[in-house]
């Protein structure tokens, strides 16, 4: 990495801004990529750039929920490779996930990057490349899934998913955790459990949560009822009024 004293006030957009231009120039973050990164600083700037209570309660309920999940499946794309790709690896290994790449704007090249770069950060088994699976409702290469990934999990937790592509998946019944800085996209309105903060800090995290929860023995009675005590609409609105300067947080 570069050399940014960690006393600098901006730090983690330094360090963050630095990682999705190297992901860039390895093939692994799109040029799109780098305006996604654009709009979550701008909220993470508006959000205080910390875990406010409403998500680090969001961050318990997913982990619980991924604890609880039969096939649960954590969707990786560019930015999520660049920014937490063996954090992303200990999630999986936490609550017993599968990794999935899967793409907006969809290369083999590219997904055959991502899974090498995840495969350097301790991955055995990277799944997006066989494609044999379909999100109902979107154009055919937008669509693409594997269908024992994605497709057959009963789970997933998608980063910085596209707006559309979130609410395919919603409608295919499946329970979907967003992390996505912006409490008003889509993406984030879609979810049964939506994470609103910097996926640098979320993914930490949810581990820690889950690492906690598994260690004191919770139960599947316990971790249910965290998931049936999360609010959705109170973390949406917590977040929406951190960032208008209100109290409710
Ligand atoms: P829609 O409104 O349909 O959801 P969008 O315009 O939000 O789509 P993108 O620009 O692709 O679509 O979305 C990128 C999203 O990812 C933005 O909402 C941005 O806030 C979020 N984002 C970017 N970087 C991070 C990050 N490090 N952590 C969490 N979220 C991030
Ligand atoms: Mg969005």
């Amino acid at each position: 990495d570069i050399d940014i004293p960690e006393s600098h006030p901006r730090y983690l957009s330094l360090l963050t801004r630095h990682r999705i231009e190297e992901g860039v120039e390895e093939g692994i973050t799109s040029k799109q990529g780098l305006i996604a990164e654009g709009r979550g600083e701008a909220f993470d700037y508006l959000l205080g750039e910390t875990t406010i209570p409403s998500a680090d309660a969001a961050e318990r309920a997913a982990a619980a929920q991924l604890l609880l999940a039969e096939h649960p499946v954590l969707s990786v794309n560019g930015n999520v490779a660049a920014l937490v790709p063996g954090e992303m690896v200990e999630l999986a290994a936490a609550v017993g996930a599968d990794l999935e790449v899967n793409l907006f704007n969809r290369t083999d090249e590219r997904i055959r990057a991502i899974a090498e770069h995840l495969r350097d950060h301790g991955a055995e088994e990277v799944k997006g490349l066989t494609a044999d699976g379909e999100i109902p409702g979107l154009d055919h290469e937008r669509a693409k899934v594997d269908a024992v990934g994605i497709g057959a999990a009963d789970v997933v937790l998608v980063p910085l998913e596209d707006g559309d592509r979130a609410e395919a998946l919603a409608a295919m019944g499946k329970t979907e955790i967003v992390i996505d800085l912006n409490p008003m996209s889509r993406s984030a309105r879609s979810a049964a459990i939506p994470i609103i903060d910097n996926i640098l800090r979320a993914i930490p995290n949810v581990t820690e949560h889950a690492r906690d929860l598994s260690a004191s023995g919770a139960s599947r009675e316990e971790l249910e009822r965290i998931v049936a005590e999360f609010d959705r609409e109170a973390a949406l609105e917590g977040a929406e009024a951190a960032i208008r300067g209100g109290d409710l947080d």
